[in-house]
């Protein structure tokens, strides 16, 4: 088994873990890797910083916990010292969770990247969002991350889901300034449909940065909604926009028609072929008084 192979093996491992919230066994592993002669590439291509991370963050044990800070300030040197020489080493993540909090406002640079080349994946972090003790809030993020997981998509985009999903969850309290009805309302419409499997797109887009994390906060439903309703409501559109333009150009005038709006008997009407010659002909009316137009049958 190679290198990497084995890394990968842990890291799965790990990331079970994480989704079971159960991280009995991970000092185990963490040992494992601690023993590991790391390389920059296994460490770039396996991701493995962000398993241990997640599993530090998960557990409760002080061993482990320190174990895998420690491993990641390793993996994190190994990091540096080689982006001293890659030229664009300010505009790539470091590849690794920080630890600790030590850049405070970064919030231009750590635009989402999807990975170049596969190969060599980058991972994204963000920069960190306010830590919160509140229960909700703290619920709503986890439940956020579990929803940006699905599917798996993240792994191949290297996204860092905890970040991400605190960063919209924050924008959201940011609006509402509490965890009220409307808090949680816009929280689940986020969740279902980040988890949505009819809608991967929507997901996609937030992972790699298409769709901001202050976007996806006040996307409306429509919005959010999968691409293929998308061209349905497009081609909706499409067709009350040609309604209405008929009805704008020639027309004739009418009092047959009594206003819905206004009661008024002052309208115009234009008769078109919609659909194929052997249908009615469908009537557009519009009031002339007050601009109410509707299709008469
Ligand atoms: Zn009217």
């Amino acid at each position: 088994m190679g290198k990497a192979e084995e890394v990968i093996r842990i890291a799965k491992k790990l990331d079970k873990m994480v989704n079971k919230k159960n991280t009995d066994g991970a000092l185990n592993l963490l040992k494992e890797l601690k023993d590991f002669p790391m390389s920059l590439e296994t460490l770039q291509s396996t991701r493995i910083g962000m398993s241990v991370n997640a599993v530090r963050k998960q557990s409760s044990e002080e061993e482990v916990q320190a174990l895998a800070k420690s491993l990641i300030k390793s993996w994190k040197k190994l990091l540096d010292s080689s982006e001293s020489k890659v030229e664009e080493k300010k505009k790539e993540s470091s590849g690794l969770p920080s630890p600790t909090k030590d850049n405070p406002e970064t919030s231009d640079q750590s635009k989402v990247q999807a990975p170049k080349t596969p190969t060599t994946p980058k991972i994204t972090t963000f920069p960190p969002p306010p830590v919160t003790t509140d229960n909700v809030r703290n619920k709503c993020r986890e439940l956020l991350m579990t929803a940006l997981q699905t599917d798996g998509d993240y792994i191949a985009i290297g996204v860092d889901c905890e970040s991400l999903a605190a960063q919209i969850e924050d924008y959201i309290y940011k609006e509402f300034k509490c965890t009220d009805m409307k808090y949680k309302t816009r929280l689940r419409s986020r969740i279902s449909n980040l988890k949505d499997q009819k809608n991967p797109e929507l997901r996609k887009n937030v992972l790699c940065g298409n769709i901001s994390a202050e976007r996806i906060a006040s996307m409306t439903a429509e919005e959010m909604a999968s691409a293929e309703l998308k061209e349905v409501r497009k081609a909706l559109t499409k067709e009350s926009i040609r309604e209405h333009q008929l009805a704008r150009t020639g027309g004739t005038q009418t009092d047959l028609f009594t206003c819905g709006k206004c009661k008024k008997k002052n309208c115009t009407y234009t008769q078109v072929q919609t659909r194929s010659a052997d249908e009615p002909m469908t009537t557009f009316v519009v009031c002339n008084e007050c601009g109410n137009r509707w299709k008469f049958c």
